[in-house]
C-alpha cells in the first residue's frame, strides 16, 4: 500500500476544500486503507458530536473583565511598544527603502555630465520637422555628416 493521507488532507477532504485531483487520490486511497478510513469516520464522529453539543456562551462580567484586563495591559506598557506596526511592516518598509535607493542610484549612474539628453534633442529634431526648418539636403546620411563636420570646425 501506498502512504496514508495525512490527518490534515483528510480534514480537508471532510471539510470539501480539496482540489479534483487530490479528492480523487483521497477517495480512492479511503476506499481501499481501512486505517485511513477509520480515521475519517472518527472525524465524521466527532463532528456530529460537536453538532450537537450546546454552545455556552461567556458569562457577560469575565467577558467584561477580560477586556477591562487587555486594556489595562495595553495602556501599561510604553507607548513605542503600544504604537508599533505589525511584523510584516518590516520587510514591506525595507524593501521599499531598497527599491527608492536603486531607483535613485540607477538615475544617478546613468545621468552624467558628459551625456546628452537624448528626449530634448529628439523633442528639438521633431519640431523643427514639423516646423519645416531641416534643409532636406541635411536629412541624408550625407548631409548629415557634413553638417556635423562643420560644426566640428566651428565649435573648435
Ligand atoms: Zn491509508
Amino acid at each position: 500500500m501506498k502512504e496514508h493521507i495525512d490527518s490534515e488532507t483528510l480534514s480537508a477532504y471532510l471539510d470539501g476544500c480539496l482540489e479534483t485531483a487530490q479528492l480523487d487520490r483521497v477517495l480512492n486511497h479511503i476506499k481501499v486503507c481501512v486505517i485511513c478510513a477509520g480515521e475519517v469516520n472518527a472525524y465524521v464522529k466527532v463532528r456530529s458530536v460537536l453538532k450537537r453539543t450546546a454552545i455556552k456562551n461567556m458569562p457577560l462580567d469575565l467577558a467584561a473583565d477580560l477586556r477591562l484586563a487587555a486594556a489595562k495591559k495595553f495602556t501599561e506598557q510604553p507607548w513605542w511598544i503600544q504604537w508599533r506596526l505589525p511584523q510584516y511592516w518590516v520587510p514591506a518598509t525595507g524593501m521599499a527603502i531598497s527599491l527608492l535607493v536603486w531607483g535613485w542610484w540607477m538615475q544617478k549612474s546613468f545621468v552624467s555630465e558628459d551625456s546628452i539628453p537624448l528626449e530634448t534633442v529628439l523633442a528639438a529634431h521633431h519640431r523643427y520637422l514639423d516646423e519645416g526648418n531641416l534643409p532636406v539636403t541635411d536629412l541624408t546620411a550625407d548631409g548629415f555628416s557634413a553638417r556635423l563636420a562643420s560644426y566640428e570646425e566651428t565649435v573648435e
